[in-house]
């Protein structure tokens, strides 16, 4: 099986995030996907998502391996990958290294609530499986990861993804969030049958707590979503790259500097 870095390598592609970031913000689509424009600056979610994922995936896998491991191999290992992530990024988004330090203990407790809370009776099949499938309609394919998939006590397959939150979900949604759907879709496609989906999300609250949000879809759900990704794509080979000057993700925004200058040198009549 192919890493998911291997298969991004392997030619152009969309993602759960790509479209996401065109549907969210086609400024930031162009810049990032198109332009291929380096972060200005890198944030500090998503280091701390990343090294969570990670430790969590070595959980997994020696869990697959038939091993247990401590939680003091799990601190070693997350602080270890901790220090090589903060080594090796630039201009992260944290104010002093007071910040940078509460967000690693508060991230190694979430790991600790995960993992003291998890559903050992849950059968794993796999963990870190990569995919690419074609969506009708849509010309590139696309490619994601599913963070682990289990057999849970009733012996239906589920597609679990890990989340970390500062704050619970609102009521419901995890019904409509598109990884979900594509992720579904995808599991369809390449196994030929369904399975179900669930978000296992832990908050960053001053008591962290875990939320496990299990959903699914059925086929009008795929079908609107391949409607959605054939249109975004018509947009990015359009070029129809439109900011969203309001958009939730601007204060938090990794291309400010380039959005802020865009349009700008523009003549138009006054
Ligand atoms: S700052 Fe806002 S409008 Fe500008 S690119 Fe980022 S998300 Fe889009």
């Amino acid at each position: 099986m192919k890493t998911l870095l291997e298969l991004r390598n392997q030619g152009p592609h969309h993602s759960h995030s790509s479209m996401s970031c065109f549907l969210n913000c086609g400024l930031k689509y162009y810049l990032k996907y198109v332009q291929k424009l380096q972060a200005e600056m890198q944030s500090a979610n998503l280091l701390t998502g990343s090294v969570y994922h990670k430790t969590m995936d070595f959980f997994i896998g020696q869990l697959m391996d038939g091993r247990k491991v401590s939680e003091q191999e799990l601190k070693e290992y997350f602080e270890r990958e901790w220090s090589n992530n903060i080594a090796i990024s630039k201009n992260l988004s944290f104010e002093n290294e007071d910040e940078q330090n509460s967000m690693r203990e508060k991230t190694m407790e979430m790991l600790k609530t995960y993992i003291e809370q998890f559903d050992y009776g849950q059968k794993i099949i796999s963990h870190s499986e990569s995919f690419i499938v074609k969506v009708e309609g849509v010309e590139l394919p696309l490619v994601g990861e599913f963070d682990m998939v289990v057999l849970d006590k009733n012996k239906k397959t589920v597609i679990v993804d890990f989340k970390t939150a500062s704050r619970s979900w609102p009521a419901g949604k995890e019904n409509s969030e598109p990884q979900a759907t594509l992720y579904l879709y995808a599991f369809k496609q390449m196994y030929g049958r369904s399975a179900d989906f669930r978000f296992d999300v832990v908050t960053k609250g001053k008591q962290s707590k875990i939320l496990v949000l299990p959903t699914s879809r059925k086929s009008e759900d795929f079908s609107r979503m391949a409607r959605i990704y054939q249109q975004v794509e018509r947009g990015i080979q359009a070029g129809v790259f439109i900011p969203n000057d309001t958009s939730f993700f601007c204060s938090n925004c990794e291309y400010a500097k380039a959005c802020n200058e865009w349009g700008r040198c523009q003549q138009v009549a006054s």
